[in-house]
């Protein structure tokens, strides 16, 4: 009889491709599940007692934003503290490469104060080049990246808001064919955010022909998630037929000012997968959101330094044309802006405003009423004292429309979130991100456990097997002999997330700053253990992962 590396033993295992679960012993040898057996028959130098509790495959999260932030963290403390064994990030649009010289600038404005940071060097040019330094430093977990549109355009043509010229484009199609070439899965676009805003439906299809012949995908935060939704949903669809690649709908949950709720959109889903085309979507489980008060600003002037913004607000005339132009919502803002746009003050809850320490937990409404002005005014004024710095947490997402979504077989469950740590740079101050630390153990808590939204198996589904078949991973994601060894050992009757504070929020609020979630007691990643009993070992065994047959390793 072998004798394994480690052995978990006496587990209820779930294989993640949505079988219940049975009992075994799992042997893992060289970073790889080498047999599965009946509980009793395995031995290895190292045995760990699963005791009944279930072993899963490592949870892929297939939507974040940990591009800078897991250079800071390197161990991904928040992410392999939920289970995640592998991320997939330069979403939105947003990848920190390629970039240029001519437009560096730009791009590290847009990144924020994390740029700043000294792990976050920018020696960097290329896509390749990026995903090296990733490799270099060590990873706590496996990291896959898309390219992503916004960065392709700055390093072309900087923040502009028009279209590209012929040679522009050109410009971003060399670009991006690299990107391709040394293994991101595809291209990711940002419609509602600058300069994702000022692209054209041509211009997103003439780049993913690139990626089709890649056989990449096509993600997209599409441009509106409100109002505009089911035109906009119908527009990514569209670029992945007419470019002949393979579409992942992000963070598909209607926002408020949506004329619909989510059987719409997934009813658009299913008619073109009907007619035969991949198109696929992903959701989180959280109704809110806490971006800077100046992100529901109109796009060109979001970004602008605080002292510029502030000037054009104390002026009332341009303060009125700003207040006009969020109401006409033209081109369409973010999410959160919809609130904003149709007066929804109750649901704003003022979270950062370090010139204002008084009306953090009040919503704009309570502060209006006062002051005694208006609720936009009110808005418009705490950017004006605090600039860039007031933040505040943005109800805008019915729970109706989350259980909708997690329910469709067609929709996946991603967090939305980045690496984060309850320590350092990354916690100073603490950003309010729920879905970064909370995700996976509170779909397990909320909506397998105490509500029946979704059975066990089919939630591990959703957060292992399908996105692993999304990226074309054809040994992560299950577990089955011969697959990595991306295993979670968790106990559902512990599992809880310390991260989410449900609407109306009390103050001081529930579960901020937030916690590591309890009940994830084992997260190995390749083989390697990275949280044993709850906490994390150091072990950096986590690899980039490049698309199958890229050029470059
Ligand atoms: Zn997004």
């Amino acid at each position: 009889m072998t004798t394994y590396g480690m052995v978990l033993a006496n587990g209820r295992i779930l294989d993640g491709c949505g079988n219940p679960w049975y009992w075994g012993d799992l042997g893992v040898q060289e970073g790889r599940i080498t047999e599965i057996a009946p509980p009793g028959s395995l031995t290895g130098r190292r045995m760990i007692d699963a005791g009944g509790r279930f072993v899963t495959p490592g949870f892929i999260d297939i939507h974040t934003h940990s591009d800078l932030s897991i250079l800071v963290n390197r161990r991904a403390e928040s992410a392999v503290h939920q289970g995640v064994t592998t991320q997939l990030i330069g979403n939105c649009g947003m990848s920190p490469a390629p970039t240029s010289e001519a437009h560096l600038a730009e791009m590290r404005r847009l990144w924020g104060t994390i740029s700043d940071q000294p792990e976050v060097d920018w020696r960097w040019h290329t896509f390749g080049q990026y995903l090296k330094t990733l490799q270099n430093g060590g990873l706590g977990i496996n990291i896959a990246c898309l390219a992503g549109h916004g960065a392709l355009r700055i390093a072309s043509m900087g923040l502009s808001e028009v279209a590209p010229t012929t040679a522009q484009l050109d410009q971003m199609k060399i670009l991006l064919d690299e990107a391709m070439q040394s293994g991101a899965y595809g291209m990711s676009t940002g419609l509602v955010y600058p300069p994702g805003c000022y692209a054209s439906t041509e211009e997103i299809i003439s780049l993913c022909r690139v990626v089709s012949r890649y056989h990449g995908m096509y993600a997209s935060h599409i441009r509106g998630e409100r109002e505009t939704i089911l035109e906009a949903v119908t527009e990514a669809i569209r670029i992945g037929r007419e470019a002949g690649v393979p579409v992942q709908i992000s963070h598909n949950a209607p926002k408020f000012g949506a004329p619909c709720d989510a059987s719409a959109n997934l009813s658009l889903v299913d008619e073109a997968r009907r007619r035969g085309q991949d198109v696929t979507v992903d959701n989180d489980l959280h109704t809110d959101l806490a971006p800077a008060l100046t992100g529901g600003l109109p796009q060109q002037i979001q970004d602008w330094p605080a002292e510029e913004i502030s000037k054009l607000l104390r002026n009332p005339e341009k303060r009125n044309a700003i207040r006009d132009e969020i109401i006409r919502d033209k081109k369409p803002a973010f999410g959160p802006a919809g609130l904003l746009k149709h007066g929804q003050w109750q649901r704003i809850t003022m979270l950062h405003a370090p010139k204002n320490p008084e009306v953090v937990g009040k919503t704009i409404q309570v502060i209006a009423h006062e002051r005694g002005c208006n609720p936009f005014d009110s808005y418009f004024d705490l950017i004006v004292e605090n600039g860039h710095a007031a933040e505040a947490i943005f109800d805008y997402i019915d729970e109706k429309n989350i259980r909708l979504l997690l329910q469709h077989p067609a929709v996946m469950i991603s967090s939305d979130g980045q690496v984060l740590a309850p320590y350092g740079f990354l916690n100073d101050p603490p950003p309010y991100s729920p879905c970064s630390y909370g995700e996976f153990p509170g779909v397990l808590e909320r909506y397998v456990r105490d509500e029946p939204v979704l059975t066990l198996q089919e939630a591990v589904r959703k957060m292992t097997s399908f996105p692993a078949q999304r990226l074309g991973l054809r040994d992560r994601g299950v577990l089955r002999e011969g697959a990595w060894a991306d295993i979670v050992v968790f106990d559902l009757e512990c599992v809880h997330d310390r991260a989410t504070n449900l609407y109306p929020h009390t103050y001081p609020f529930e579960n901020f700053p937030h916690e590591y979630p309890e009940g994830i007691d084992n997260v190995m990643v390749n083989g390697i253990m990275v949280v044993e009993g709850q906490e994390h070992s150091g072990a950096l065994p986590g690899k980039v992962l490049r698309r199958k047959n890229s050029h470059s390793h």
